[in-house]
Parts: C-alpha cells; structure tokens; sequence
C-alpha cells in the first residue's frame, strides 16, 4: 500500500477561498497527502476546474467570494454534464447555507471556522472514495456508446422491477440490425457505430412516453423491458424511421422480437423468447416484426428436448443412416449408380424424427460435426462390407455441412476414413450444399480444392436454391451438380420450371460436370429430365431412403439384371 502511495501522483484538490489564511491553513492540512491547487474566486475556480476536469478529485469551495459566488459555481457546475462529476465540499460559516448548497449538489461542507485537522483530512478523503466508486459504478452501468444500460445492469434491474413490482405486465422487447457488420464493414465502423447511437436515442425518446429500461446487450442487439404496448408496429416504424434518416445511400434494417408479459415468467427467459422471435424475423423485411407464439414455445421445447435427447441417442443406437438409390437414367433399363447416406434419428418417446427438425438445429449449436463424422463412418464401413459380400464398389454420397468446412482437419480426417475403411477415394463422394459455397465462397474454392487433390469428388448440392453466380460456380471445382428438388416438382406442368431444367443442364453441360435430379417421383419427370439430357436421378420414383438391409435388395436386384 505505502509503495503504491509512492508511485501513484497524489490527488489533486482545488481550494477556492477570497481569503488568503484560509487557503493557507486548508492547504496546510491537505498538503501531505493531496496535491493542492488555489483560486480566489468562483471564476478562477471554473477555469480551472474545466482545464483539469479529468484530474481534479475534489473541490473545497467557499459560499461568499467576489466576482462569482460559491452558489454560482454550483449552478454552473451542476448544468455542465463534465463538471458535475468532480464532487464539491462546501466552506460554510453559516448553518443556513448548508441547505442550499447540498440542494444545489455540494458532496458535504465543512463548518468555520476549521474543525480538527483529522476530521476535514476524513472528509475529503471519503467524498474523494464516494465519487469515484460512484464513477466506476456509472461506467460499468451504461453503455458508452448509446447511454443505455450494460447487459448485467439491465438484468439487475429488470430482475428488481420482475421481484418488486409483479403486478406490472411488462413486455420483452429484442431489437436487432439486419446484417450489421456488412453495414459496419461497407460504410466504416464510425458509421457503425452512428446507427447505434441513433437507435439508442430514438429507444430512449420511446421511453419517455413509456415506462420502461433499456440496454445495448451487445453489437447491434438491443432489449427494451416495458409496460405493455398495443402497437409495437408502430414503435419498430419510429425506430426504423430515425435511421433511415441517416444516408440516402444506405439501406438499414431493423427487425424486432416481443415476448409478451406472461404470469410468472422471468425476464431472462422472457427476453429469450423476445429473441428467438427476433430471430425468425431475420431477413424478412416485409414482416420485420414477430411476437413470441406458442409454436415457438413449442418449437423452442422440442429443440432443448432434442438438444438434451441427443447423448442418448448416440450412445443407445437411436440414430441410423440409410440409403437412398441414384439411377443412371442414360442407360436402358437404368441402372444403380450411387446412394446417397441420409441420417434418421428413431427416438424412443417422438417416433422417427426428420433430419430436418434436427440438423439445422445442430448446425447452429455446433454439435453438427458429430453427428456428420457418424454417418461419414457407417458410410464408409457400409460401402466396405457391401464390396466384401457383393463384389461391387457402390459408391456412396455423405453430406458435409457448413461449419464442417472450417475445421481445419476435415481432409485429413476423411482422409483417413478411407484408409482404414481400405475404400477407394471414389467411393465416398461429398455432397456440399449451394449455400454454403456462397456464404464463404473462397474458404469452400480451398477446402473443396484440397479435398479434390486428395481424390474425393464433390457434389454441389440443392443447386438452384441459392444465388451461386456463374462466374463462382465455373471457379468452384466440383463434379457434379445436384439440382434442387423444387424445378423438378413442377416440371410436367410448368413451362416455366421445363425451362429453367433445360438451362441448368446446359450450364451442367458448359461446366464439363454431370447432372444429378433430386426428388423425382413420377415417370413423366423421369422421361423430361432423361429426354433433356440429366445424367442420374434420385427419388421417391426409383425407392425412398432404404435401411441397409433393404437397400441390399436393390443390390441383388441390380446383380441379377448384369448376370441376365
Ligand atoms: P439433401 O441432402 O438434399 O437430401 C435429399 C432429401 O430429399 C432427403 O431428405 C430425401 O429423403 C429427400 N427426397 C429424396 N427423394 C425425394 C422425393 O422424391 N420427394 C421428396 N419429397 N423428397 C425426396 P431428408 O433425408 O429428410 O434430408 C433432408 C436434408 O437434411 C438433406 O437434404 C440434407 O441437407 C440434410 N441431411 C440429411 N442427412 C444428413 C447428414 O447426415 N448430415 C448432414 N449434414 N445433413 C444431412
Ligand atoms: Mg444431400
Ligand atoms: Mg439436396
């Protein structure tokens, strides 16, 4: 402690009296701890107090003086939003002024004439330890850049209004910006950060109509906690409206979640939902605004079941892979080419449950990647056992997802799938879906060249349903292109959709890759699609996605036709 003393500047006080001696003895008694300054009246005080605003610890100022009072520097002190900080102890002779001056915001005062030394020494030092403990708290409490709360605070005190006033219906409300960091990374970050100030402002004017609090949770994410509102249109409208007055050049989005008030429950699991709502609505400026309902409560329910499920059914066998023909359609009669491995998960209490209510809950927790290495590892062993028993190299499609291009040992680990499975690098083709490659279109040109080096083939996935560019797909190295299912739902009876097939097999055919149809379930798409030029179908016309077991059958089947 003496050795920090030491090192650190002392703190500096301002004593401003008219009367010499009394500067002089205050100076006296400070002198030893405190570096002190002296000013004659309250105008030479203002100056100096503004000159060193950021290093001034307190200020011992006398009521009477010429030129400006002890009174008149309060006032103006107590407008000024920087001044206001440094606390003022005032020198009073007169138990009347006492009042006035604590109402106009002195700390405390000191009585003349002066008291003991030991007791002025303990005032200044505890207001000092007051004010700056306060700063510290104001610091932590508001958020620097809008003036709302601190995401801890915020909570602190919605907790506070939840425990005290539970008979108040107070709603949730999550406010977030529509792709902020492209807004952040096109326009600047000090533009950035002028859409958040600007919705900070335009949250608080709100609140001076409404009764609530409000927080800047973190970047661009915003939570009001307010008594409840008829229109929240109406209040998503006038926050959109204050920043679309920013730059005609920029386009900014704002999007809201609510969950309304709800008996009992806490304003943490409250803003939850508020956000999950929030969530949904992202991308959907038509309807920028969603309230929390009970299918998302329902929604929500079943992703933590399943999120809490999923151990188990690792370890209880519950998740199964099965396998879906594809038909090379260019020869007569067609003929099994591949299979595409799809995961199934049969759970104990729900019944069997779809890939699609599951994987991209898994992609956004992360926990994906497992659930991928799993079916990469049943498909490699299966193509290896189907080789032993039928002498045949069927090969065998597995899905790789978004996050699992980032893992920097993907090839590697695929890699050495093959090598211990004793497979060929041909017999486990990647399908990547199109998305994914235009999200982060030069990290997938890596990965998907590196895993190209190692021998494995790529298939471009649900083509068409994303906005790939031609100039991206002629630079992405893929094999084949698997076309989404919806062109070919519609395409006996839509020209339009006929159409569009024909230019997907053409671009197909530019590209020097082969065509791959999903979901194809009758004969009229089938003859379409084989008549147009595709190479291989999959779908429900051909067989649905078969347990092993009764995948083999076609197997036979397709043994049976060669012998013949
Ligand atoms: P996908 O990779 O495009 O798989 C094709 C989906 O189309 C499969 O749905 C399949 O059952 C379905 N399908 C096939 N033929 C037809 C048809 O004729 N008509 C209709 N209506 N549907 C057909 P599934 O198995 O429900 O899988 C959905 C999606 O889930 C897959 O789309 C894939 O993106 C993902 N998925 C499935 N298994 C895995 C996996 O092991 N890992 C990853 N990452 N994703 C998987
Ligand atoms: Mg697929
Ligand atoms: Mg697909």
């Amino acid at each position: 402690m003496i050795q920090k003393q030491q090192i650190q500047r002392p703190q500096l006080v301002l004593v401003v009296d008219d009367f010499e001696i009394n500067r002089d003895i205050l100076g006296m008694i400070l002198e030893d701890d405190y570096e002190v300054a002296y000013a004659a009246d309250g105008k030479e005080a203002l100056d100096f107090m503004r000159a060193h605003v950021h290093d001034l610890s307190i200020v011992l100022l006398d009521l009477i003086m010429p030129v400006m009072t002890g009174f008149e520097v309060l006032e103006t002190v107590r407008e000024d939003e920087l001044l206001s900080a440094i606390p003022i102890i005032v020198l009073t002779a007169e138990k009347s002024a006492e009042l006035t001056a604590l109402q106009l915001g002195a700390a405390d005062f000191i009585t003349k004439p002066f008291d003991v030394h030991e007791v002025i020494l303990a005032r200044v030092s505890r207001i000092i330890e007051l004010s700056e403990g306060r700063q510290l708290i104001s610091s932590a409490e508001t958020d620097r850049l809008t003036g709302l709360y601190t995401r801890n605070f915020f909570f602190e005190y919605a907790n506070r209004l939840f425990t005290y006033h539970p008979e108040r219906h107070r709603d949730a409300i999550v406010v977030d910006v529509e792709q902020f960091h492209t807004i952040n990374a096109l326009n600047g970050r000090d533009f950035g950060d002028k859409v958040l100030r600007c919705i900070g402002d335009s949250i608080k004017s709100c609140l001076e109509h409404v009764e609530g609090i409000a927080a800047r949770i973190e970047d661009d994410c915003f939570d009001i906690y307010c008594t409840a509102q008829d229109d929240y249109a109406k209040m998503l409208a006038c926050l959109q409206e204050k920043v679309n007055g920013l730059s005609p050049f920029v386009s900014i989005h704002l999007r809201m979640g609510v969950m309304p008030w709800h008996e009992g429950v806490e304003p943490i699991v409250m803003f939850d939902r508020a956000r999950a709502a929030c969530n949904m609505a992202r991308g959907n400026f038509q309807y920028p605004l969603k309230v929390f309902n009970s299918n998302m409560l329902d929604r929500e329910l079943l992703n933590q079941r399943l999120l809490n499920d999923l151990q188990a059914a690792r370890n209880e066998r519950q998740l199964r892979v099965v396998y879906q023909p594809k038909y090379d359609i260019q020869c007569s009669p067609p003929r099994l080419a591949s299979a595409e491995a799809l995961i199934r998960w049969w759970h104990p209490d729900l019944g069997m449950i779809s890939p699609g209510d599951f994987i991209p809950l898994l992609e956004g927790n992360g926990l994906i990647g497992v659930i991928d290495a799993f079916v990469w590892q049943e498909a490699a062993r299966q193509v290896a056992e189907w080789r032993e028993i039928y002498g045949i190299d069927l090969p065998v499609s597995v899905n790789l997802s978004r996050t699992d291009v980032f893992d920097p040992t993907l090839v590697e680990r695929l890699m050495h799938l093959i090598e211990d499975n004793g497979i060929d690098y041909k017999s486990i083709k990647l399908e990547v879906t199109e998305s994914a490659c235009t999200d982060n279109a030069a990290q997938m040109l890596d990965v998907i060249a590196r895993l190209r080096d190692a021998g494995f083939q790529i298939e471009m996935d649900d083509f068409g349903s994303g906005y790939s560019s031609l100039n991206m797909l002629s630079d992405m190295p893929i094999d084949v292109l698997k076309m989404d299912m919806r062109f070919v739902r519609n395409i006996e009876h839509n020209a339009t959709d006929r159409r569009l097939v024909t230019l997907i097999l053409d671009i197909a055919k530019y590209l020097e890759v082969k065509v791959i149809a999903e979901g194809v379930e009758t004969e009229g798409q089938l003859d379409l699609l084989r008549d147009g030029g595709c190479d291989l179908v999959q779908g429900f016309y051909f067989s649905r996605p078969l347990p092993p077991e009764e995948f083999e059958e076609l197997i036979k089947r397709e043994l049976a036709i060669e012998r013949n």
